[in-house]
This record gives structure tokens, sequence and C-alpha cells, in this order.
């Protein structure tokens, strides 16, 4: 069976909706995960913000909209009045739901719960829709088989189980239709696998039930609302390792959410990205094969800040690194990039908020350096130390530029550059024109 993960731009009005249905209905059994419509979770995120801040009256204006929106995209998404009519009453149902919130104590708690309610209105929708149209269509309720443990991770002995027995209970089903992003955790209250997390759900119930293969179909400007900024990227890409994938993943760029490619590359399923605007593309097919002595792909991601640190103690000391990695992790800021010499260690981190206190308690440590506006560069493919010629030939792709950092060995899959913000454009084009294009 295949799994396929629509996300809330592809869903994002009747029409979407009906194209997704058309694009699903091809007599093959499968799982069909869905994100909440795009900008519904942003909407609940902001209700939940005016209920944290004791205003049920901005969040009823909200909910009122949201509300409104959705009736037309009924009268616009059935034709008859008996499946409007039976969706109404679940969205109805969910409204209210939302609305109890504003008369009552908002904690975490409840913001969980009113963020769940995108995911099933959307599911709700599509099944409906697709009953209406005579396919044999069921809808498996998330909740009932999506379940994190006590360290709020993914269980998925559980997630198998569950899954299992639901899917038992319509054997004749044709097609599944789910909520991705939601779930319990380890005490059955409401809960979710993070913004953007439908692409976890989705490798997640793909793992559980053995599939022959995941797809993610994404709209080519829609991926995640969350998205970090992406610079360029190259021409398509048509085949990757988990292992590239999770490189590029850091920027962004187009490929899947970070944390859905463990689950995938353990079961060993293949995941493929489409593109819901041009279905019968070949996309991006993400697996454990690695293409041999190719590069992929050039990213870029900017809003980077280096911070090196150099001290003559660190001459032949040892335990010099942990006291400064200790630092960043005191004040809950990831190092991406690392480079080291014998007299001192560079760092880039793309989340300044505790920027202050880790240079003064650097300073205890050595004498402290900060350049901002940098960009880290990173060129993803087969990069095994014994091939020769790609370190030589990214580098000379960099030779007009100033590059503050190289980092190479990290991983078998990557080289990475942080340069000025101002060079990005240049860098890439450069970069791409060496590799891709042979200039
Ligand atoms: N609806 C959720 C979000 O916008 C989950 C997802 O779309 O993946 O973050
Ligand atoms: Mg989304």
């Amino acid at each position: 069976m295949k799994v396929l993960k629509f996300g809330g731009t592809s869903v994002g009005s009747a029409e979407r909706m009906k194209s997704v249905a058309k694009l699903i209905t091809d007599g093959e059994k499968k799982i069909v995960v869905l994100s909440a419509m795009s900008g519904t979770t942003n909407s609940l995120v902001e209700i939940s913000d005016y209920l944290y801040k004791k205003n049920p009256d901005g969040a009823n204006d909200i909910i009122n909209k949201l509300e409104q929106k959705y009736k037309q995209h009924l009268n616009e998404l059935f034709s008859t009045d008996e499946y409007r009519q039976k969706t109404q009453e679940v969205l109805d149902g969910v409204f209210s739901n939302i609305r109890a919130y504003t008369k009552d104590l908002f904690t975490l708690f409840e913001e969980k719960v009113v963020l769940a309610q995108g995911e099933l209105m959307s599911t709700n929708m599509v099944t409906n829709y697709l009953q209406e149209q005579g396919v044999n269509a069921v809808l498996l309720p998330a909740l009932d088989f999506m379940r994190t443990d006590k360290n709020a991770e993914p269980d998925p002995v559980y997630i198998r189980e569950k899954l299992a027995i639901q899917l038992q209970k319509y054997p004749d089903a044709d097609i599944y239709i789910t909520q991705g992003f939601i779930c319990r955790n380890a005490y059955g209250e409401i809960d979710n696998l993070q913004r953007g997390g439908s692409d976890y759900s989705a490798s997640l119930i793909g793992a559980a039930v053995d599939a022959k293969e995941i797809q993610i179909w994404t709209d080519i400007d829609g991926m995640h609302d969350n998205d970090p900024r992406v610079v360029d990227h190259t021409s398509p890409v048509r085949q990757l390792n988990f292992d590239e994938a999770a490189e590029l993943a850091y920027f962004g760029a187009k490929i899947l959410h970070p944390t859905c490619i463990q689950p995938a590359k353990y079961a060993n399923i293949p995941v493929r990205l489409l593109n819901t605007m041009d279905p019968a593309a070949p996309g991006t097919m993400i697996s454990n094969d690695t293409e041999y002595g190719k590069i992929k792909a050039v990213a870029a991601k900017e809003n980077i800040t280096a911070i090196k640190i150099k001290s003559s103690r660190m001459l032949l000391a040892h335990g010099f690194l942990r006291k400064v990695f200790e630092i960043f992790e005191s004040y809950q800021t990831s190092i991406d990039m690392v480079c080291t010499s014998e007299v001192g260690v560079s760092m880039s981190i793309d989340n300044t908020k505790h920027l202050n206190e880790i240079v003064a308690d650097l300073k205890k440590y050595g004498t402290v350096t900060v350049d901002k506006d940098m960009c880290i560069i990173c060129v993803v493919g087969d990069l095994t130390w014994e091939n020769i010629g790609f370190e030589t030939l990214a580098m000379k792709a960099m030779k007009d530029i100033p590059v503050r950092m190289v980092s190479y060995g990290g991983s078998n899959y990557n080289i990475s550059f942080l340069i000025r913000e101002a060079d990005t454009k240049r860098a890439l084009q450069s970069l791409s024109d060496t590799l891709f294009n042979n200039k």
C-alpha cells in the first residue's frame, strides 16, 4: 500500500480538494494523510494567542471569519444537500468546540485541542466529498492510533498496532483518509507533532503499514507554512539519499520536513516528493540508494552569525571545546557549522536571541569575534572522502569570494562554506556553473 500526504495548499480551497480527489482515485488502495487547509493552523494559533491574553472578543472575530470561510468552502465543494449538510454538522461541532474555549480557562492543553481542529475539518470535507462522488472512502481518526510516548516521541509500536485495528475495520475501503499533524500524548490528551508535522505523520504511518512508498504531495510554493528562507535551489533534483535530504532539510530547500526522514529511512521506504500543480512530473525520489560520484544540489541559508573564540590556552588543553559548547547549550542555541584550529574555534548559529549572553560567557575563555549577516552555502552529494576532485571543484567555484569558514568531512554528503550574505547570489551562481554546467 502507498501512503500519500497532501499539504495545506494542496487542500487550500474547494477547487484544490477536488483536484486531490481526482488524483487519488485511480483504483489503487491507499492511505491519504491531509494537512489543514492552508492558513487554518495559523488562524488557530492566533485564536489561541487571543485566548491566552484573555481577549475572547479578539478570538471571536477570527473564529467568525474562519467559520464564514468554511461555509463558503462547503458551498463550493458539495453538489448535494445531503453531503453538504452532513459536513456542515461536523464543522458546527468544531466551531462550537472552539467557541467553548473562549469562555473558560485557557492553557496549553486547550491550545492543543484548538490546533487540532484544522486537520479534523479538512479530512472530514475530503472524505465526505469522495463519498458524495461514490468513492469507497473512509475516515480513520488519527487520534485513535497516532500517539507519542512519555518523552513526546512517537510510539511506533502503539501506532502500528492501533492503525492495523483501524484498517481491519474497513477491509473493503479503497481510500483511507486520515489527519496529519495531530496525535495523542502518553496521557491520552490531544497533542500534535509540531508545526509542519504532517510529513512526519505520513512517514510514521508509512513505516507502520510497511508501505511500498510514501508520497509527499506539495505545491511548488507551499511546502510548509514555516519554511525557513530558501535562497536558491538548483535545477530539479531527481534522486536523493536520505542523508543528502537531511543535509538539505536544514535549508528548507523544498525537501522533506526534517523529522520525516528518520522513520522512512529506518523502515527503508522510499519517499517521493511530488507536485500537485504538475502531477505527471516524476518528482524527487528519496531513498537509501546513493548515486555514486554525483553532486546533487546547492542550497543557502542567510541570517547566519559566526562566532570565533581564540585562546592561547587551548593549545594542548583538553575540555576546551566542551566548555565552549556548554555555553551555547545553556542558552538553548544550536551550533550549525564548527571549524577548529589549534588555538581557536569558529562556530555559526542562526538563532541570535542570546547572542549577547553567549559572547559575554565566552569571553571568560578567550578573545571573541562576531561576524553578522553571513550565509551558509552547502553543496550536497556523494562527497565521500575517498572520492577525488569534488572538493577542489567546489573550492574553485569560490575563488573570487571571501570565505569565512569551510566545513568538510562532517558527513559523507556535504561541504559547507560560510560567506558574507552579500555574496550569496554570486556564490550560488558560480557553484552551479562549476558543478553542474562545467563552465
Ligand atoms: N497544519 C499544520 C501546520 O500548518 C501541520 C502541517 O501542515 O503539516 O503546521
Ligand atoms: Mg502546513
